[in-house]
């Protein structure tokens, strides 16, 4: 069987609510497109930006202006931790309110973008090294709806959400990302969504009203990560654990940086580097996001 027949046939005995033309555009119909899609890191910081018009959700607003307007948008988010790599495969991802201590107001936002099977079974056929599980189960956490909204905020685009398996290293992630770099010449935007600083442990929570305010160190090492950045010097970035005791500060856990391997793995060499939102706040958190490409 052709795969093309055979992905067909996977898709139309599953679902049945999938239809031939749904599947064509996504399949056969996700040509080459003439310019390759940007890749961005946003750093998502309190799931309140969710719901307030702040200066970062308004810039994440002003991005998806910017940028083309994506076939689909896939996440790569801090807040899904899982054993093994699984995608989104589900017709309508739910909202996941995954955090507690914040207002009702946050806990009823729904976001209902569409996800998208097709794209989710390509995704995983673009892996090799390791089987990529189609999920049915999560969602969109906040480390998506809070920034995806106020990008796209009609919730008319399919948004995936690809998860971080955290039995492997940093080298294997960003490895990993190689191998879906295809999606970009197919007009997926692809979003990895963290903070390449965040240590909640150290938060001056009596700072976190200033619209700008970072530790020494935090401030001196989030240069270093956006000076490595722009050099392309992305060993330096996975052994980050080498850079020092501000990288071991910033980085107590990976999750929320790892995201940032995500968007490296697919930068090309042709590819501009931009940072936006470069702001410290609450002392040991950084906003700071890139835009590659
Ligand atoms: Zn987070």
């Amino acid at each position: 069987m052709e795969r093309k027949e055979f992905i067909k046939s996977i898709i139309m005995g599953t679902a049945g609510i999938t239809t031939l033309s749904a599947f064509e555009s996504f399949t056969d119909a996700l040509p080459a497109q003439e310019t390759l899609m940007p890749v961005l890191f946003i750093g998502h910081g309190s799931p309140m930006n969710g719901i307030l018009d702040t200066e970062f959700s308004r810039r994440w607003t002003k991005m998806a202006e910017e940028i083309p307007v994506p076939k689909a948008v896939l996440v790569i988010s801090a807040h899904w931790f899982t054993k093994g790599t699984k995608i989104t495969a589900m017709d309508f991802p739910k909202t996941i309110h995954d955090f507690g201590g914040f207002p009702q107001a946050l806990f009823d936002v729904k976001y209902p973008a569409p996800g998208n099977k097709l794209l989710a079974i390509e995704t995983s056929e673009l892996v090799k090294t390791t089987k990529v599980e189609l999920d049915h189960d999560w969602g969109l956490d906040h480390g998506t709806w809070t920034v995806i909204r106020h990008m796209y905020p009609k919730a008319n685009i399919p948004v995936l959400q690809l998860s971080i398996d955290y039995t492997k290293n940093a080298q294997y992630h960003y490895d990993l990302a190689k191998e879906i770099y295809a999606l970009r010449k197919k007009g997926v935007l692809i979003v990895g969504s963290g903070n390449i600083v965040h240590n909640l442990g150290l938060v001056a929570w009596d700072k976190l009203n200033e619209t700008e305010y970072g530790f020494d160190w935090a401030i001196q090492i989030n240069n270093k990560f956006k000076s490595l950045i722009k050099e392309g010097n992305d060993k330096a970035l996975i052994n980050y654990k080498d850079l020092g005791s501000e990288a071991l500060l910033a980085i107590p856990t990976p999750e929320h940086y790892l995201p940032l391997l995500y968007t490296l793995g697919v930068k090309n060499n042709k590819d501009e580097v931009s940072f936006f939102n470069d702001k410290a706040i609450g002392g040991s958190l950084t906003m700071t996001s890139v835009k590659i490409g």
